[in-house]
This record gives structure tokens, C-alpha cells and sequence, in this order.
């Protein structure tokens, strides 16, 4: 397994890549992996399979910070199709233009690719339930991969943003929905508290500050 860690791409401080932190606890910045690059081509074991490994994230798994890949939390996201758009070559003039189809993700969102890496962090960090403030595909994504690892889900959002639509997803899989008075924001800081306890774990995509 490559060795890893965190570095604050604010003040470079730097922690271990097991530590449960989601921003920078000396300044608050967001958190970069970094990964002993140098050790890893060295010992390419990887590299001689890589070709042979079926599309997906997880055919990068060396790549990825998790402790032991072999109890990872996956159902086959990445390695979507790709889509010739001939109509949008003819409008641009360009020869040969693909996008790749994302619905083709198990709950068809892009998010999927990162979820599959969080919950597996969630299940080897011990917590018991994730949580995230969402409205769209965040919150179905998460309640369906920590459904799948058997956690706990917990989303919160903005009583007055509830869409049922978009939430049912989260919904069927078992997600608990708490309406919260306030905005996004107000959601956002609330899941940030909550994951100060161990048995929570925060998975949003974040912003910069
Ligand atoms: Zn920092």
C-alpha cells in the first residue's frame, strides 16, 4: 500500500492520513493527500496488472487513501460509457468529441465516484453513521453506499429547499431526512458540529473559505 498523509495547502502543516480531520486544524484550510510517489514507482507492483484491472475507480486503488483496499465499499462506479456528440464536432469543427455519460453511475451521479473512497474512509475510521447537508445527488449517493456498508445516514436540509423528487432517493435507501430551520449554510455548520463526534462522519463536498 503506498504510504500517505495530509498537507494544509494553506500553511503546510501536515498530519497523518489516518487522522480524522476535514480541514486544517491549525488554520482551517482545506487538506491536500500527498502521496510518497517516489516509493511507490520504485516498487510498480501495480503497474504490471494496471492494464488488465476492469474500469472503475478502484482501478486506481493504489492511488487512494484507503488502509486496506480489500474491504472496500463499491458497486462498480467509474468506467462510464463514452458518448460520441458528432453534431457538437460539426458545430465546433473538431474532429472527434466524447463526454462521458455519468447516469451511468449506480445512482446516477458523478457523485458516486467520490462516495465510494468516503464511505470506505467512514467504515475504516469506526463511525456509525455519515451525514452531509444536501439537496441533490450528495444525499442519494451517501445513503446509498453507507446503506451498502450497513452505516447509518443522516442529511440535513433547508426546510424550506425540501424537494421530495430529488430526496426520495436518499429516502428509499434508508436515509434519515431532518428539515432544519435556516439555509444551506446553517445545514452545513451543523453537520460540521455534529462531526466533531466520533460516531458521525462528515462526507460534503466543501468549499473553499
Ligand atoms: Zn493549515
Amino acid at each position: 500500500m503506498p504510504r500517505y498523509w495530509l498537507r494544509c495547502i494553506g500553511c503546510g502543516a501536515e498530519y497523518p492520513g489516518s487522522a480524522r480531520v476535514y480541514s486544517c486544524p491549525a488554520c482551517g484550510d482545506l487538506l491536500d493527500i500527498v502521496y510518497d510517489m517516489d516509493r511507490e514507482v520504485s516498487e510498480i507492483p501495480w503497474l504490471r496488472n494496471f492494464e488488465s484491472r476492469p474500469l472503475g475507480v478502484w482501478r486506481y486503488r493504489e492511488l487512494l487513501p484507503v488502509e486496506d483496499y480489500r474491504h472496500v465499499v463499491s458497486m462498480n462506479e467509474g468506467g462510464t460509457r463514452l458518448i460520441r456528440c458528432r453534431n457538437l464536432e460539426r458545430e465546433l469543427g473538431i474532429k472527434e468529441i466524447y463526454v462521458k455519460y455519468e447516469g451511468d453511475n449506480p445512482t446516477g451521479s458523478f457523485k458516486d465516484r467520490g462516495m465510494t473512497v468516503g464511505v470506505t474512509k467512514a467504515v475504516e475510521a469506526g463511525a456509525e453513521m455519515t451525514i452531509c447537508a444536501s439537496t441533490g445527488n450528495t444525499s442519494s449517493s451517501l445513503a446509498a453506499y453507507s446503506a451498502r456498508a450497513g452505516l447509518g445516514c443522516a442529511v440535513l436540509v433547508p426546510s424550506k429547499r425540501i424537494a421530495l423528487g430529488k430526496l426520495s432517493q436518499a429516502l428509499i435507501h434508508g436515509a434519515k431526512v431532518l428539515a432544519v430551520r435556516g439555509n444551506f449554510d446553517d445545514c452545513l455548520r451543523i453537520v460540521r458540529e455534529l462531526s466533531r463526534d466520533p460516531r458521525f462522519y462528515l462526507l460534503n463536498s466543501d468549499k473553499p473559505v
